[in-house]
């Protein structure tokens, strides 16, 4: 089955994204999908050189939910969030997500140590290798601060922007800083985002690549997630016969779509 779900995708709630909501779902409506999940940033503490991803909830969930009813019957609509991970807030986006009707939750890691890996700068004092087992290192211990949350967004992000990207990177080179997070998904019934921006960036491959989604069905991993990670209507579900190919090779037979929270599996 074509994977006909796009749960990783922005709007102008975002900082970063200047469409109207509308126009993704008008978009998504004209490529045949059957649901899409906003997933607008939130991050705390945003480096200086970036935009400040704040995002104003008490706008968010009544024009979702708006929408929600005028396209009812055309596409189903959720109401997510995409978090950026980071030790001091733990507890205020634990609290934020209980508190809030949430569709379905990413968490995601953007920044280490306050700084962003999209500016050349964080590549300075370290080098790209030091860089990319940190990031991985550092998902894991987020982990342990993070139990509430669907989907770990984009694993691997980093190597989008390191200064030779992913030319020298393989799950081989990094197995024993990524393994402990693979192992830690499964455990604990969480599921991995495959996200097709890599495709679109140029990298030849998702985020994570296909050797760490090998890696993970190997340890038993099946909870997927799909998304494009679309910030513009004209990139909603980039890519995705490609992925949904490639998923058949590693023999994965399901993905996961959240309602409310819930998880339900559909078929590849
Ligand atoms: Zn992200
Ligand atoms: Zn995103």
């Amino acid at each position: 089955m074509p994977i006909c779900h796009d749960f990783h995708l922005h709007s102008s709630f975002s900082a970063d994204s200047d469409a109207a909501p509308a126009s993704m779902i008008e978009r998504a409506v004209a490529l045949g999908l059957n649901g899409m999940c906003f997933t607008e940033h939130l991050d705390l503490d945003c480096p200086p050189e970036g935009p400040d991803f704040a995002l104003d909830l008490d706008a968010y969930f009544p024009e979702i939910d708006r929408l929600k009813q005028r396209y009812r019957g055309q596409i189903r609509i959720g109401t997510g969030l995409e978090f950026g991970m980071q030790r001091p807030h733990a507890a205020y986006f634990q609290g934020l997500v209980r508190s809030h009707p949430f569709d379905f939750v990413i968490g995601s890691v953007h920044f280490i140590d306050g700084k962003d890996p999209y500016y050349p700068s964080f590549f300075e004092k370290k080098s790209e290798e030091e860089a990319y087992a940190d990031y991985f290192r550092e998902v894991r211990a987020l982990l342990d601060l993070y139990p509430d949350f669907d989907t770990l967004g984009h694993l691997d992000y980093i190597v989008r922007y390191g200064p030779n990207q992913n030319r020298f990177y393989s799950y081989a080179r990094y197995a024993d800083v990524i393994d402990p997070v693979l192992r830690h998904l499964i455990s604990h019934g969480k599921c991995l985002e495959v996200n097709s921006a890599g495709l679109k960036y140029g990298l030849g491959e998702t985020n994570p690549a296909r050797d760490v989604l090998r890696r993970y069905r190997e340890l038993g991993g099946e909870l997927l997630t799909v998304g494009s990670d679309a910030h513009a209507p004209e990139h909603l579900a980039y890519d995705f016969p490609v992925v949904l190919n490639m998923l058949l090779d590693l023999d994965f037979h399901y993905y996961t779509v959240f309602s409310e929270r819930n998880a339900e599996m559909l078929r590849l």
